[in-house]
């Protein structure tokens, strides 16, 4: 069998047509521009790239889009009054602090500082609650993506068997709650898993975010198994030339993909899908501040 290759490009695209539509209605039925707030402090290299990105594919899609560049010695408390201000400005409806920050502010505090009602990384303790009991809120980015690959793909989740890899509060838990309400049966591993290519045996759907290159194998997958591989781990590419490297995931794509029914690529996969997410839960978001019903 040659899996599918699921085209997370293709659907993030499509996604964001229908965000800028969402941001459309909003604009004309309720005079409401979304505004997402991005704050940045140091000078990153990646961390810069990713924020530009996420910049640019907000006002695409015809959002109002505030850039906070702040410098690498800003004080805690600076950062937290900024993250007060925007908590306070009425056009802005998304606040995301761009982690990491610098070794002297303490992340969980400005975390804890973001309203939960502008919360659009679902970050917030009572976004995380929200999301296990199920009540409407913003939605952890990179696992919604994954989510929504995934119903593309098979459609009903109901009964499927789904082992996720990795429990970070970033990705394995969200997607554990995810798949959960969706009724996959689900078995969260971890680096403390006994016999791990057995329990990923046993998996229809495979979620991996682990963050070792190609350390899920081919034959660890089930015939016709969906691979969803949200790792993203750089490696060196000497076949590209002295000092080269390429992108990787988590899953040993070309052993899965001879088993598989579908899987994700690494880059073109999972990636693309978490900026698309986050401008989703800006429509929630906004939608919900301004007491509306959030598109499904
Ligand atoms: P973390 O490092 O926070 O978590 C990794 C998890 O993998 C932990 O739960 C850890 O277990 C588990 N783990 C580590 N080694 C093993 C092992 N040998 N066997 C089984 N489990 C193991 O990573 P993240 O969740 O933040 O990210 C995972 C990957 O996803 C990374 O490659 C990251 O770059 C990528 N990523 C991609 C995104 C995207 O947009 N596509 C977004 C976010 C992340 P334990 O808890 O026991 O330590």
């Amino acid at each position: 069998m040659t899996a599918k290759i699921i085209d997370g490009k293709r659907f993030a695209e499509d996604l964001r047509r229908r965000i800028g539509g969402h941001v459309a209605r909003l604009k004309a039925e309720h005079g409401v521009t979304p505004g997402l707030a991005v704050v940045i402090v140091g000078e990153d290299p990646a961390s810069q790239v990713y924020v530009a990105s996420k910049a640019k594919q907000t006002a695409e899609v015809g959002m109002n889009s505030y850039k906070h560049e702040l410098p690498e010695d800003t004080s805690e408390a600076a950062l937290l009054a900024l993250v007060e201000q925007l908590n306070a400005d009425p056009a802005v409806h998304g606040i995301l602090v761009q982690l990491p920050l610098p070794d002297h502010i303490d992340p969980n505090k400005v975390i804890e500082a973001i309203d939960p009602a502008k919360d659009v990384d679902c970050f917030t303790p009572a976004n995380v609650g929200k999301v296990q009991i199920g009540l409407p809120g913003p939605v952890s980015c990179t696992p919604l993506g994954c989510l929504m690959l995934l119903r593309d793909e098979l459609g009903s989740l109901e009964g499927k068997n789904a082992v996720i890899v990795g429990r970070s509060n970033l990705v394995g838990k969200p997607m554990m709650q995810l798949l959960l309400r969706d009724n996959c049966t689900v078995t969260v591993a971890h680096s403390r898993t006994r016999d791990l290519a057995e329990v990923v045996r046993r998996a229809d759907i495979v979620v991996a975010a682990v963050g070792r290159p190609q350390m899920i194998k081919g034959d660890w997958i089930k015939p016709g198994a969906v691979v969803i591989d949200v790792g993203i781990n750089r490696v060196p590419a000497p076949e590209k030339g002295e000092g080269k490297t390429r992108l990787v995931g988590d899953v040993d794509y070309a052993g899965a993909a001879e088993v598989a029914a579908a899987i994700t690529p690494v880059p073109g996969g999972v990636g693309p899908m978490t900026i698309a997410c986050l401008l989703a839960n800006t429509i929630t978001t906004a939608s919900l501040i301004n007491g509306l019903e959030p598109p499904g």
